[in-house]
């Protein structure tokens, strides 16, 4: 049974997170979706298709179960409901989803490179940003192509050829950092290889860089 004060204290949550990506200009348009994990039912909250992250509110937010089934709406599912409810089920510790089609990171994925986590920051909170092809025709990832990636409990982020980001949490805001995290590295790689390509500089000039926790243990 639902919880009623938890289905709306999350669907606020929910609507604050969607305002703060469209604010970053993570998320414009209709397009990109996010969810969160409902603790008093084996369900979800998460925006339907065709709405703006912008204008998420508490009456447009769509329940599904993770069997499937989805709460009676006077909206459409979004075509991303399928892998969103998919992370659910293999991860326990998944309770939020946040996935954009946030510029710079699509950039990188949509030229077939993965985006190198290349601040410290990066390598601490998230430590490897898998690249996740198309699907097999051409069409948007789906579960068939993202559940694999994430079934390895290290990973929290990924990005998605041609398509955008997902970040993935114990809350809503850690998984929402993560999508900000991904997008300001991709901007901040691509403002290092356009440097180092002006002034001829290699892969060998970089300084090699870990956690704090790894220079301590060198400087040990
Ligand atoms: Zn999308």
């Amino acid at each position: 049974m639902i919880d009623h004060g938890e289905l709306t204290a999350k669907k606020d949550e929910l609507i604050a997170t969607a305002k703060r990506c469209f604010d970053l200009r993570l998320q414009t348009n209709a397009g990109g979706n996010l969810s969160v994990r409902l603790d008093s039912a084996a369900a979800i909250i998460i925006k339907p298709s065709g709405i703006g992250f912008n204008e998420c509110d508490r009456d447009n937010l769509q329940v599904a179960y993770l069997d499937g089934t989805i709460e009676p709406s006077d909206h459409k599912p979004s075509k991303d409901l399928g892998f969103h409810l998919d992370l659910y089920r293999i991860r326990q510790d998944i309770n939020a989803v946040v996935h954009c089609h946030s510029p710079w990171a699509t950039g990188y994925a949509s030229a077939g490179l993965e985006i190198p986590c290349l601040t410290v920051q990066t390598v601490e909170k998230i430590g490897r940003m898998p690249l996740i092809p198309l699907s097999r025709h051409g069409g948007p990832q789906t579960e068939v192509e993202i559940s694999p990636v994430f079934r390895d409990s290290g990973i929290v982020a990924a990005v998605l050829a041609n398509h955008g980001t997902i970040g993935v949490g114990p809350t809503l805001m850690k998984a929402q950092y993560l999508v900000e995290i991904i997008e300001e590295t991709a901007q901040i790689a691509y403002v290092r290889d356009t440097l180092m390509a002006a002034h001829a500089k290699g892969s060998a000039d970089l300084p090699s860089y870990g956690t704090a926790a790894d220079a301590e243990a060198h400087a040990g």
